[in-house]
C-alpha cells in the first residue's frame, strides 16, 4: 500500500510548510525537481438538459460531427505517439478508437437521445459512465485500465461536443511536476516536456498505460501515490524520484541540494550507459551472463537490440490476444513471431505460449468470473483445455523457427504430466507439419517457466524433460508468499529477497545444472540492480529484463567478478529475513560499487 510519512505536523498556512515524504510505485525512471502543477479535471459530471422533439435530429447530427472530430484527433494522437514512442504506445490509441467506433455504443447513444430527449452531452456522459462503473466493479488491473480508456475517450468526445477542443489546459511557466488523481494517456502524450519534468499521480500501477507512456516519453513518474493530490498545493516545491517511488513535498534546502546532486549523477550515469551497447555482458573475470530483453510485441525487438541485448528471453505472446478483441489466427501469429525472430536473428528468441488468465483476462475466453483467478484457469491450463487454440499457436511458433533461433517456453508448469502433455501436443503438431511439407526447426529448444513452488520442489524430475528453465519470480514470489502481486494492500508482504524465494532460486539453478540445462530468470528481480550480484552469485545463466533496463544491468555485470558475486550470494543465503538480505545487498553495493548510483533504486 502506498505509504506516507509526515515528518513534522502540518503548519498554519502562513508558516513555511514542512518537508513531507510520500511513497508510491516507481513508474518511469529519473529525478524531477520543480513546482507542483495541477492538471485541470477533465470530465466533470454533465447535467441533463431536456430537449424538444424537433431538436432530436440536430442533436444526433451534432453527435455524428463530434465523433468524426474525435476520430480525427485520436488518429492524430496515435500518429504522434508512434512518432514519439513507437508502435506499442500507438496501440493505446487504437484501443481508444475501438471504443469510439463501437457500434453498440453509438447505437445506444442515438436511441437514448431519441427516447429520453436529453441533450447529447448528457447521454454520452451517462452511457459511458455506466460502462465505466461496470468495469470498475470488476477485479484486476486490466478492467481498471479499460475504464480509464473509456474515461479518456469520453473526455475527448465531450470536449468536441462542448466546443472546448481548443482550450488546451494551460501549461506551467516554470519547471514543474504534474500532479493529478489520475492521468489519461492522451493527456500524458500532450505533456510539454520543456516544462513538465515529472508526473506524480494517485492511481495506477507500474504497468498502466500512463506508466508505459511516461517511460516511452522518458518523463520520470511515480504512480499509486494514494491521496497525494489532495495533500499537494499548486506551486509548492516538489522532488520526485521515479527510480525509487519517493516524492518529497516542500523539501528542505538540504534535500534540494542532495537531490540536485543525485540528478546530476544520474544523468551522467545515463550518458555513460549509452556507450555499453556493443560491449559483451560478462563479469570482470570473463564469466558470460546472457542479458536478454522481455517483450510484449514483436517490434520491441528493435529496442532490445538498440539497448545492447543479446536476445529475447521472454516474448509474452498473450499480448497478441490482449491488444485486440479476437484470437489471432495462425497466419497473424506466424507473421508476428517471424517478424521478431528475423529481426533478432541469429540471436535467440524465447516465445512463451499464451499466459492468459489471472489478471490478463480475455473477454472471449474468460466470460465467467473466477473466485481466485491467479489460482484458477490460467496460462498452460487454458492452452491445455483449448486444444485448437494451442495447436494453432504451436504451428505458428514452429513455422517461425526455420532459421533455428526460436525457443518455446510453457508457463505455469506445476506437474510432470503437464510437461508430458505439452510435449505430446508439440510432437503432434510437428508430425502434422512434416506431413504438409512445412519446414521448421526439428531441434527447437523446449523450456518451462518455473513460477510455482511445486515446480521447484520437483525440479530434478522436470529438468531431464526439457532444454532449459526460466524462473518467473513475479509469480514464484506470489505463490510462495501467498501475496497477490497486483494487490496494493499487501505490497509490503511481497518481498523478492525473502529467504524462501532465495532458496527456491538456488535449488532451481542447482537442479537445472545437475541435469545439464541452463537456467535463466525473467521476473522483475532480474531488472533490479540491487539483486544482480545475488543472482549471478546464485549461478543464473541468463537474465531477461525490460529493454530499457539492459544497459544498467550490463554496467553492473561488467563491474563485478563472479567470485565476489558468489561470496555475496553465500552471505545472503545465511540470513533469516528479507530485510536483512536487502540491507546486505545495499551495503555490498555501496562498498563494492561506490561509483554506481545504485542508491537511486535502493531508496525503498
Ligand atoms: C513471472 O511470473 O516472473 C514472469 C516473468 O511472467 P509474467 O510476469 O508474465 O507472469
Ligand atoms: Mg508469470
Amino acid at each position: 500500500m502506498p505509504t506516507q510519512k509526515t515528518e513534522k505536523k502540518s503548519t498554519p498556512a502562513r508558516r513555511k510548510a514542512k518537508e513531507t515524504t510520500f511513497r508510491g510505485i516507481p513508474a518511469s525512471p529519473g529525478i524531477a525537481i520543480g513546482r507542483v502543477h495541477f492538471l485541470r479535471a477533465d470530465s466533470s459530471e454533465v447535467m441533463p438538459r431536456k430537449i424538444a422533439p424537433y431538436e432530436v435530429e440536430p442533436e444526433i447530427k451534432r453527435l455524428e460531427r463530434a465523433i468524426k472530430q474525435t476520430r480525427a484527433a485520436m488518429t492524430e494522437s496515435r500518429e504522434r505517439a508512434i512518432e514519439m514512442a513507437g508502435e506499442t504506445v500507438g496501440r493505446i490509441f487504437d484501443a481508444h478508437l475501438l471504443i469510439l467506433e463501437d457500434e453498440e455504443f453509438q447505437k445506444e447513444v442515438r436511441s437514448r437521445i431519441l427516447r429520453e430527449q436529453f441533450g447529447t452531452e448528457f447521454i454520452v456522459y451517462d452511457t459511458m459512465e455506466r460502462t465505466i462503473e461496470l468495469m470498475e466493479k470488476q477485479k484486476g488491473e486490466l478492467f481498471r485500465e479499460r475504464a480509464a480508456d473509456v474515461r479518456d475517450v469520453r473526455a475527448q468526445l465531450l470536449r468536441f461536443l462542448q466546443g472546448n477542443e481548443k482550450s488546451a489546459p494551460k501549461g506551467p511557466d516554470e519547471p514543474s511536476v504534474l500532479v493529478a488523481p489520475g492521468l489519461s494517456p492522451t493527456n500524458t502524450l500532450h505533456i510539454d516536456k520543456e516544462r513538465i519534468h515529472g508526473i506524480a499521480i494517485d492511481l495506477g500501477g507500474a504497468t498502466s498505460h500512463t506508466a508505459i507512456l511516461a517511460r516511452s516519453l522518458e518523463i520520470p513518474a511515480v504512480v499509486g501515490l494514494g491521496n497525494f493530490s489532495t495533500r499537494a498545493k499548486e506551486g509548492q516545491t516538489i522532488i520526485l524520484n521515479g527510480n525509487s517511488g519517493k516524492v518529497l513535498l516542500a523539501p528542505t534546502t538540504a534535500s534540494l541540494k542532495e537531490y540536485r546532486a543525485k540528478r546530476k549523477r544520474y544523468q551522467k550515469f545515463q550518458s555513460e550507459l549509452a556507450g555499453l551497447c556493443e560491449l559483451p555482458s560478462e563479469t570482470r573475470d570473463g564469466h558470460a551472463v546472457e542479458l536478454h530483453g522481455n517483450i510484449e510485441l514483436p517490434h520491441e525487438v528493435e529496442s532490445v537490440l538498440s539497448h545492447g541485448g543479446s536476445g529475447v528471453g521472454l516474448f509474452r505472446s498473450e499480448y497478441l490476444f490482449l491488444t485486440r478483441g479476437t484470437s489471432p489466427d495462425e497466419e497473424e501469429q506466424f507473421e508476428a513471431y517471424k517478424k521478431a525472430a528475423d529481426a533478432l536473428w541469429p540471436r535467440p528468441i524465447t516465445i512463451r505460449t499464451f499466459d492468459l488468465g489471472g489478471d490478463k483476462l480475455h473477454p472471449g475466453l474468460h466470460a465467467q468470473a473466477e473466485r481466485n483467478p491467479f489460482l484458477g484457469w490460467r496460462a498452460i491450463r487454458v492452452s491445455l483445455s483449448h486444444p485448437d487454440l494451442f495447436r494453432t499457436q504451436l504451428r505458428a511458433i514452429l513455422r517461425a523457427s526455420v532459421k533455428k533461433n526460436v525457443r518455446i517456453m510453457f508457463p505455469l508448469i506445476a506437474s510432470l504430466w503437464e510437461v508430458r502433455k505439452v510435449k505430446q501436443a508439440l510432437k503432434n503438431v510437428m508430425k502434422e507439419l512434416r506431413r504438409e511439407g512445412i519446414p521448421f526447426d526439428e531441434e527447437i529448444p523446449v523450456g518451462i517457466m518455473i513460477e510455482v513452488p511445486s515446480a521447484v520442489i520437483i525440479a530434478d524430475v522436470l529438468a531431464p524433460e526439457v532444454d532449459f528453465f526460466s524462473i518467473g519470480t513475479n509469480d514464484l514470489i506470489m505463490y510462495t508468499l501467498a501475496v497477490d502481486r497486483g494487490n496494493e494492500m499487501v505490497s509490503d508482504y511481497y518481498r523478492a529477497h525473502h529467504p524462501a524465494v532465495l532458496r527456491l532460486i538456488r535449488d532451481t539453478v542447482q537442479r537445472g545444472h545437475d541435469a545439464g540445462i541452463p537456467v535463466g530468470i525473467c521476473g522483475e528481480i532480474a531488472a533490479d540492480p540491487l539483486s544482480t550480484v545475488l543472482l549471478i552469485g546464485l549461478g543464473l545463466d541468463e537474465l531477461s529484463v525490460s529493454p530499457g533496463e539492459i544497459p544498467e544491468i550490463k554496467k553492473i555485470i561488467r563491474s563485478i567478478s563472479s567470485a565476489d558475486c558468489k561470496t555475496v550470494a553465500q552471505k545472503a543465503l545465511e540470513l533469516s529475513t528479507a530485510a536483512d538480505v536487502s540491507r546486505l545487498l545495499e551495503k555490498e553495493m555501496k562498498v563494492r560499487f561506490a561509483d554506481l548510483p545504485i542508491w537511486f533504486t535502493s531508496e525503498r
